[in-house]
């Protein structure tokens, strides 16, 4: 019998569960992120196997990090414990079981696109908009990996700077590198950046979208002009790629209103007819990188 476990693997926690092929969760159990080595994390993942009786017969990994796709080397800055391993191999040696491994944001899309808000649907973009501004890529129901392991980060490069110093908002330099990211505005933090450098106010991203639902004057400025500069980059995105449905995920994406905002201004700049709504709610959150860790494990052998 094929039973498909998975790993949601971030900065604090590392989440089990074996995922069935409709997407439901069982067996869930979590242990804290080891940052004490590779050995100390290799062990927590395996006793969390042999917890639930090492059952599993396959097993995918969601990571908050990178895998380079023509070493297999991985890279997460939040877990820094798997920094320069092959944790396919390395995992599958020492489990003893074959692993597939893939970025947080792509088992999100991948989720999505299995049993979430894009089933059935040829090519979706899973956008996350919390932490920081991600995306991931897929089309025919198979996740799209890119060259070095990046797909779908519409989050980094230049794009915003101009837009940005336009409105008299700092342009700052990136966790990446470079400056003037959409990452550093888009998200969660860059809403309050946004809203610090147009009001004087200090305040954080739940207190701005609550101030905007009440009718704030300031929130209701430093919204529009948030969904200004996402709306820019994601219509390049929609045009480039022609997606069916762009489920969003991440902290900000539980917010109905400021979704439904995004999707109206991405509708208004592409060239494509869309008339249904295209930027909606992921319908896997809180669940999204177990179900598309396993879905990534569904391409191993049984
Ligand atoms: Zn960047």
């Amino acid at each position: 019998m094929t039973v498909t476990a998975a790993f949601d693997i971030g900065g604090s926690k590392i989440e089990y569960a074996r995922v069935g092929r409709d997407g439901t969760v069982s067996h869930r159990a979590t242990l804290p992120t080891p940052h004490t080595g590779w050995t100390d994390f290799r062990d927590a993942v395996a006793a969390l196997v042999a917890a639930d009786g090492s059952q599993a017969t396959r097993i995918g990994i969601s990571i908050a990090g990178t895998t380079d796709s023509a070493t297999g080397i991985a890279a997460a800055a939040n877990v820094p414990a798997v920094n320069g391993h092959h944790l396919e191999n390395e995992l599958s040696t020492a489990l003893g079981i074959p692993v597939r491994v893939g970025n947080d944001a792509d088992c999100f899309a991948l989720a999505e696109a299995t049993v979430g808000a894009g089933r059935g649907m040829p090519i979706v973009f899973g956008a996350i908009l919390g932490t920081g501004v991600g995306g991931g890529l897929v089309i025919g129901g198979r996740m799209v990996r890119g060259a070095h392991g990046v797909t779908g980060e519409w989050g980094h490069g230049p794009i915003v700077a101009e837009a940005v110093a336009a409105r008299g908002i700092p342009v700052i330099r990136c966790g990446c590198g470079q400056t003037g990211c959409l990452d550093s505005y888009g998200s969660a933090r860059g809403m309050e950046r946004i809203h610090v450098a147009l009001s004087g106010e200090t305040r954080t991203s739940h207190a701005i979208t609550e101030a905007w639902h009440a009718g704030d004057a300031a929130a209701t400025r430093t919204i529009e002009t948030f969904v200004e500069l996402i709306a820019g980059p994601l219509s390049v995105i929609v045009n480039t790629i022609g997606p069916s449905v762009i489920p969003v995920g991440g902290g900000l994406s539980s917010d109905a209103a400021l979704l439904s905002l995004i999707d109206s201004a991405v509708r208004d700049r592409v060239l494509g007819r869309y008339t249904e709504t295209l930027v909606v709610p992921g319908r896997t959150r809180g669940a999204s990188g177990l179900i598309g860790a396993a879905m990534l494990a569904e391409e191993l052998p049984a």
